[in-house]
């Protein structure tokens, strides 16, 4: 992802000043700074969720700033994950795989899903009224659910709905939809910090430990010094819309470009 941009927001005051950073093929970038500094509008940006007046941004090398954001291949993950309440866990990640399917294919995966774990088998046997398969595409929706479930550790979890889970849970659904997707880039806003700080530690491994498996190419957003010195290949320091310094943690840590890098890490004076 490469991209330099000017936004204006708060009539016309430009919250982004001319950014331009690369995150390499299945690198994990975190990016940090105050608040208010512009890292949701830059995830947003890079998402196609807001607009900007200038500046381009790849996802390898396709330019994808005329593209909505459905067709660039990222996949966000918020703070305030939304699931869809009246969706059972597998519907909610389920999701973005049937968004493409027909109406027919629609109705008939809904059908088939409400079983939940054992639905290959069972499915088979209790199919709805008026359905008398399952197509291929609903057999290849249920394979990736149940191995992102087993990625996160959801499996006993498909047939609830979100109000009957833990906020940490559904924290890994909101996840598991996103890497359902399989896309170029993940893009996460602070996704941990509703969690208490035990599930965060643990949430914070699981999330490093799935980027490396899966290998998608990744920008993390957090307010938190531990999160992005144990987290990131790299980290990009953003203060008032402008990018201060892009580097590995230790190397931010001993060669920090300037004195707000410095201070923001805790660099010995
Ligand atoms: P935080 O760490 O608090 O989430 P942030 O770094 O994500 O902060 P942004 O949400 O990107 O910051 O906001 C950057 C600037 O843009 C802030 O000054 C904010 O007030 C402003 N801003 C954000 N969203 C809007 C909006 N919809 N309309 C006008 N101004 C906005
Ligand atoms: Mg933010």
């Amino acid at each position: 992802t490469d991209k330099k941009a000017e936004t204006p927001k708060n009539e016309g005051v430009s919250v982004l000043r001319r950014i331009n950073l690369t995150v390499a093929s299945g690198e994990f970038m975190v990016l940090v700074g105050p608040s208010g500094c512009g890292k949701s509008t830059l995830l947003r940006i890079i998402a196609g969720l807001e607009t900007m007046t200038g500046g381009n941004i790849s996802v390898g090398d396709n330019l994808v700033n005329n593209l909505p954001p459905k067709e660039r291949d990222i996949a966000m993950v918020f703070q305030n994950y939304a699931l869809y309440p009246h969706m059972t866990v597998y519907d909610n990640i389920a999701f973005g795989l049937r968004r493409r399917t027909k109406q027919g294919e629609e109705v008939e995966a809904k059908g088939f899903s409400q079983f939940g774990e054992n639905l290959l088998v069972e499915v088979t046997r209790k199919l709805p009224k008026g359905l008398r398969y399952i197509s291929e595409k609903e057999k290849s929706v249920y394979r990736i659910v149940k191995k992102v479930a087993e990625l996160l550790q959801i499996e006993g979890l498909l047939n609830r709905l979100p109000k009957q889970l833990s906020g940490g849970q559904r924290q890994r659904v909101a996840l598991g939809r996103a890497i359902a997707r399989n896309p170029q880039v993940f893009l996460m806003d602070e996704p941990l910090s509703n969690l208490d700080a035990k599930l965060r530690a643990e949430t914070r491994a699981q999330i490093v430990k799935l980027q490396r498996q899966l290998g998608t190419t990744t920008i993390y957003v957090t307010h938190d010094q531990t999160e992005a010195m144990t987290m990131g290949d790299r980290i990009a320091i953003l203060n008032q819309g402008q990018l201060q310094q892009v580097a590995a943690p230790l190397e931010l840590y001993n060669r920090p470009a300037n004195r707000f890098v410095a201070e923001f890490i805790g660099s010995p004076p």
